[in-house]
């Protein structure tokens, strides 16, 4: 009852009136921001997360007490549930599906495959079957990555260049989902949108991520490794702050085609989009680790390191045009300004002590 009363069966907020959205991997980095952007602005939201311990599930728990004091439900469960999700869309008419649950980070996948497979593939899966047989069926918007380009060296990235060469097991689930998006798009005529977000940082960020564990080692004096090319050139990434991404991700909402087809069958099928979402302008590692000393006033114990061949890419760099012609989309947060929100939040949300700044692997 109390799912049915926070998701209101609406349409397009574009159109005055509003969404009814699902979200996926709510309590985690990316979904927490979106949920709450779209509560904020009137929208119906369901969040929908396993909590699983890949980092620190209490960061989890306490993105939810946020999510549930702004009014957004969130159901504890697997995108792998199907029985789960008849039920809620049995339950709730939803206009929208956000898709942001994932297995994140390169890395992880050497000691745990499956978990790629399971959530990135047999869970996108899922998501597809239960909107197919959906009526009306919703609009899906969901997260693939920058990391489809893998060892394409052609930057900036557009997204007609080559993605036929993944680096690391992550990417190659993120390209497999492009694929898996065709098909259901082509025989099934499901409206879907894919984004490729390009290294996301900022308030509730990820503990598996460069920007966050470099935060917490170099307040407690330790060493941090930054990787660096053959030609001694540091690692850079187009770091994208998270509120640009949470306004792409509901312009690609927004936009979204309504799709005309019911229980599984295709009328007039929906042009499957992808895009990319990132900030145009890459940033070397050595030079985020320089700004996080300025901001924190504690000089980092630097260990430059070859880069190893264990997932991780050169270099990244977003070219943003077709999501500005489709839906207005223009990053407007510098490294040094995002950081400085994500340090403020670090300082106050590990003030107490008691929370546990746990990290499972690194990225
Ligand atoms: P995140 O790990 O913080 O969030 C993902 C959430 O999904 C987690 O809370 C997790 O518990 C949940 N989840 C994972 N598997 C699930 C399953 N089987 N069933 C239900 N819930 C499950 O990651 P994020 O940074 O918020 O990323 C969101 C999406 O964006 C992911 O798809 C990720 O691959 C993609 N992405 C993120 C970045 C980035 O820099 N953050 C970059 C490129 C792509």
């Amino acid at each position: 009852k109390r799912v049915k009363n926070s998701a209101h069966p609406r349409s397009n907020s574009k159109s005055g009136n509003h969404l009814s959205v699902l979200v996926t991997g709510a309590a985690g980095f990316v979904g927490t921001h979106v949920s709450l952007a779209l509560k904020n602005r009137g929208d119906g939201v369901v969040g929908l997360d396993n909590f699983n311990n890949y980092y620190d599930p209490s960061l989890k728990r306490a993105r939810q007490k946020l999510l549930e004091n702004s009014g957004v439900f969130v159901i504890e469960g697997d995108i792998n549930d199907h029985e789960l999700l008849k039920k809620l869309f049995d339950l709730v008419q939803f206009t929208h599906v956000m898709h942001l649950a994932a297995q994140a980070g390169v890395r992880y996948a050497m000691e745990n495959p499956d978990s790629y497979v399971h959530s990135n593939i047999a869970g996108l899966v899922s998501i597809f079957e239960i909107c197919k047989i959906a009526n009306p069926q919703p609009a899906i918007v969901w997260a693939s990555s920058s990391s489809v380009y893998g060892l394409n060296s052609g930057v900036p990235f557009s997204e007609n260049d080559r993605t036929d060469q993944p680096a690391s097991l992550y990417a190659a689930t993120k390209k497999a989902g492009e694929e898996i998006a065709h098909t259901y798009n082509h025989i099934y005529g499901l409206s879907i949108t894919g984004l490729r977000f390009f290294t996301v940082y900022g308030p509730w960020g990820r503990p598996d991520m460069a920007y966050f564990f470099f935060t917490k080692d170099i307040l407690k004096g330790k060493s941090i490794s930054i990787f660096e090319g053959p030609d001694h050139k540091s690692v850079a990434r187009d770091f994208t702050y998270i509120d640009d991404i949470v306004k792409g991700c509901l312009g690609a909402l927004d936009t979204a085609e309504k799709s005309t087809g019911s229980g599984g069958k295709k009328k007039k099928p929906a042009q499957l989009r992808v895009f990319n979402l990132g900030n145009t302008s890459p940033v070397p590692v050595t030079k985020l680790v320089s700004i996080l000393e300025k901001l924190l006033k504690v000089k980092a114990k630097r260990n430059i390191q070859p880069l190893p061949r264990n997932g991780d890419v050169l270099f990244t760099h977003a070219d943003v045009s077709y999501a500005r012609k489709e839906f207005g989309y223009q990053p407007k947060t510098d490294l040094e300004t995002g950081l400085k929100k994500f340090v403020h939040w670090y300082l106050d949300y590990y003030s107490h002590g008691t929370r546990k700044n746990s990290r499972k692997s690194s990225s």
